[in-house]
């Protein structure tokens, strides 16, 4: 910790002001690190540098958003271009229809598109939409699965969730949500035949949280069929796994199309944005003409910044991008790379922990409960539900999140973190020799 300080002194200054005028000195809870987190003053690629010039193998990704690295300088070009052009219009623009264009060539489900400013607001309109296009209230979620902040989803987000009530959500808001766990799908297909009030079931198509408690097999096929039998909205969540699971996303990757999908992140491009997108006759609630033509009222969705024209410059570049030079693939097989490597340096070093991850995630498992855990052999769905729960938790993630730093590696909480397409074996070796210092350094 004292090392941390030293190497951190400009980063520790601007906390100070920092919990001053921020709760907790931050902006997002997923920064939060004890004693304070670095503050960064650039990135380029895979890599970021903080105000005391120590520089770090960046796998935090903007939140997952950056699958094609930072400061992208085809992306950079766009947005300023854009910028002398005017930075918001609240008016109709080119850049919107193209980014809506490639939106729905992209992703199987999407017939049509509305962005929105995040991802937190796609969730909430794809759950109004679900309801309104339904006639029902209850959605169907699933513990651990995280859908943004707002008052709808705002209960079970965690996977150690316990049923008690959320501080400033009302209770007949929360209990409008059915949360079910995702380690036995028979009783959600169960619930689903025996109910007439469910308008949606809506989850991560990754597991919980991009993955850390992952679905098991046939899973996502037995929730398509019971929803397409029930006439219920399938709404997949794909806010990290949109262009990043494929270039279409885990649907195009699972060969499963839901109704309703949400997006954000890497949907636009590296800047704030979100969309909900699925089936024509869904999003044409909110449309003006369609809902006069059924004489029903249109669905309200207004919101400053949708589509801001900043964000659809970097959007169309990078999913041009995605779409023409495999980007989700090539980060795809980098993590693959990066996961056999940290796998291989727990066996070496024997040290009974996991190493897990889809996609270009990965995740590093430092509990697995009461477990004799071979790393080599470690699968995060055999352990089950409720030992996953503290496999990825406890004091250690702190202890490998800082030791990791201390070698220039930046993972997130979980611990783990997201490859982009410009992460290679620079990056891949600078990690494994990191993880096998942290491991050393705890053994000791
Ligand atoms: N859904 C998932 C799966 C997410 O991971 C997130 C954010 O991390 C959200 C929704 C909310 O998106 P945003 O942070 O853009 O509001």
């Amino acid at each position: 910790m004292t090392d941390y300080k030293a190497r951190t002194q400009g980063s520790g200054a601007l906390f100070e002001r920092a919990r001053k005028v921020l709760p907790s000195g931050i902006t997002h809870d997923a920064r939060y690190l004890d004693p304070y987190s670095i503050h960064v003053a650039k990135a380029k690629g895979p890599r970021k540098w903080d105000v005391d010039g120590n520089e770090y193998v960046d796998y935090f990704g903007g939140h997952g958003a950056m699958l094609l690295g930072h400061s992208h300088p085809a992306v950079i070009d766009a947005v300023k271009r854009q910028m002398d052009l005017g930075t918001h219009y609240g008016s109709s623009h080119e850049l919107e229809v193209r980014w809506a264009e490639l939106v729905c060539e992209l992703i199987p489900s999407a017939e049509k598109v509305r962005f929105t400013a995040s991802g937190t607001e796609a969730s909430h309109m794809a759950i109004r939409l679900a309801r309104a296009y339904t006639g029902k209230d209850k959605i169907v979620r699933f513990i651990g699965h995280f859908h943004g902040w707002h008052d709808n989803v705002a209960a079970g987000a965690t996977s150690n969730y316990d049923g008690s009530s959320v501080p400033g959500v009302v209770q007949s808001v929360t209990d409008l949500s059915i949360l079910m766990p995702t380690d036995d799908v028979g009783a959600t297909v169960k619930l689903l035949e025996s109910r007439d009030d469910i308008a949606a079931v809506m989850f991560e198509p990754s597991g919980a949280s991009w993955g850390q408690v992952p679905l098991p097999p046939g899973f996502v096929q037995a929730i398509r069929d019971v929803t397409a039998k029930r006439g219920v909205v399938m709404l997949m969540d794909e806010v990290i796994t949109g262009f990043r699971w494929s270039s279409g996303g885990a649907q195009k990757a699972l060969g499963i199309t839901p109704d309703l999908c949400i997006l954000a992140k890497i949907v636009a491009g590296g800047l704030p944005g979100g969309a909900v997108a699925g089936k024509r006759e869904i999003l044409d609630q909110i449309d003006h003409a369609a809902s006069a033509a059924k004489k029903r009222d249109k669905i309200a969705h207004p919101g400053t910044y949708n589509a801001n024209p900043l964000s659809a410059a970097a959007a169309v570049t990078a999913l041009s991008l995605v779409r023409d030079e495999d980007l989700a693939e090539k980060a795809n097989k980098t993590a693959a790379e990066l996961r056999a490597a940290l796998r291989q340096v727990l066996i070496e070093e024997s040290v009974p922990w996991g190493v897990y991850g889809d996609s270009s995630a990965f995740l590093i498992y430092p509990n697995p409960t009461g477990e004799d855990v071979n790393p080599a052999t470690f699968d995060p769905l055999k352990l089950g539900f409720a030992k996953l729960k503290g496999a990825k938790s406890g004091a250690l993630t702190g202890k490998i999140r800082m030791g990791l730093m201390s070698h220039g590696v930046d993972i997130m909480g979980a611990p783990g973190g997201f490859v982009s397409a410009t992460h290679g074996g620079a990056e891949i070796e600078k990690t494994v020799h990191a993880l096998r210092q942290t491991v050393r350094a705890l053994k000791a």
